[in-house]
């Protein structure tokens, strides 16, 4: 059965993100780490964003991070009606220890509590069969 009203997203994996989803299943956040200039490229890309180098082995990043910006989402989120009952949603814009700025949900964190500078952890959230998303929470 394919219930749109109460399904959330799944990933769209392809080739150059596979890594990336593969390392969430096993709990690790990877980005790629350019081997030429040590840029962490995210999202996923062919080649460097900072000298174009196509040798970007994936590297484990985090599992901290700080809270850069931040937003509360209280309507139907993204126009997805499957994350309805998840609102208000948290989403940050997160600088992943050893990584890259990233756009992530904050869960486990009141809309009163987030704010910029905040220390989080990552977590990987199962979205489905085999398919975890990595979301951040408060850090201890
Ligand atoms: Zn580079």
């Amino acid at each position: 059965m394919n219930d749109t009203a109460t399904e959330t997203p799944k990933p769209e994996i392809t080739d150059q993100t596979r890594p990336f989803w593969e390392a969430a299943r096993e709990g690790r956040l990877v980005m790629q780490k350019c081997a030429a200039c040590g840029t962490v490229n995210f999202p996923p890309k062919p080649w460097c964003i900072d000298c174009g180098c196509r040798d970007l082995p994936w590297t484990t990043v985090g599992p901290g991070g700080t809270v850069y910006s931040w937003t509360i989402s209280r309507s139907v989120a993204m126009n997805w009606p499957g994350w309805t009952g998840q609102l208000p949603v948290v989403m940050a814009l997160v600088d992943v220890d050893g990584g890259a700025r990233t756009y992530a949900q904050v869960i486990d964190c009141a809309p009163e509590d987030i704010r910029t500078g905040l220390r989080l952890v990552v977590t990987m959230v199962p979205v489905g069969e085999d398919v975890f998303i990595p979301k951040f929470r408060p850090a201890a």
